[in-house]
């Protein structure tokens, strides 16, 4: 093979190395947003059951209010009710002793409800608060895995910019720059195999003979008939 194709290609291996390193590193903040999305979507779940379970304690203690009042009132009805000397008056605040002490009994039943789910709103806040805290841990563990893989990452891209920058000066401009521009055109690689001695392995396109010939024959850099990539020879 010829020397600059072999360099080519261990420029190519480089090259490939340091595009994986720069996605997997451009990925590691919107993994992190992901994280730190569902942390604030558990937590706002946490504090809507919290507050659920306050409104409902403020409505209980709203009705215990409430039957105070009315005990006030059947208490005075009493008082009234035992100096009167009126028949009919007496009567009356009988009755009014009576819907108040009904009015009693069913804020005390409203009562009895809400404490139940008083009860079950702080279960689930509970509950939920679990959850954030175990969320929290596993986010935490895996920001700390993130810092540890961004530190080898970023060494990664360091030494394989460095290798690159060292390669590049050891193989003709024009190639080089050939090189790059099928890489930039491409995306994937510049450099492929000749597969069952017949196919380029970039477009899987069967190429001519004498394509064929020359790149079996490796004295010059040989391109694809049909894509433009660099072909190489690999069978004896
Ligand atoms: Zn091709």
């Amino acid at each position: 093979m010829l020397a600059s194709l072999e360099r080519l290609l261990i420029l190519q291996e480089r090259d490939v190395r340091l595009r994986r390193a720069q996605t997997e590193l451009n990925h590691l903040p919107v993994e992190e947003k992901q994280i730190a999305a569902r942390l604030a979507a558990q937590s706002t779940e946490f504090e809507r059951l919290k507050q659920q379970a306050r409104h409902i304690e403020s409505e209980r203690k709203q009705l215990e209010l409430q039957v105070g009042t009315k005990e006030e009132a059947i208490r005075k009805f009493q008082t009234h009710q035992a100096q009167t000397k009126k028949n009919d008056e007496y009567q009356a605040m009988g009755h009014e002793i009576e819907r108040a002490r009904k009015d009693i009994d069913a804020l005390e039943e409203r009562e009895l409800i809400l404490m139940d789910q008083y009860d079950e709103a702080q279960k689930s806040a509970q509950a939920e608060s679990l959850k954030v805290r175990e969320y929290e841990r596993v986010a935490a563990n895996q920001r700390e895995e993130w810092k540890k893989k961004k530190t080898v990452l970023e060494e990664q891209v360091k030494t394989l910019t460095v290798e690159i920058a060292e390669l590049q000066t050891q193989i003709p401009p024009a190639e080089l720059s050939a090189y790059r521009r099928i890489l930039q055109s491409k995306g994937d690689l510049a450099i492929v195999p000749v597969v069952h001695g017949t196919t380029c392995n970039g477009c899987h396109m069967k190429l001519t003979q004498a394509t064929v010939g020359a790149a079996k024959s490796g004295g010059k850099i040989v391109h694809c008939d049909n894509c433009g990539r660099i072909i190489y020879w690999t069978l004896p």
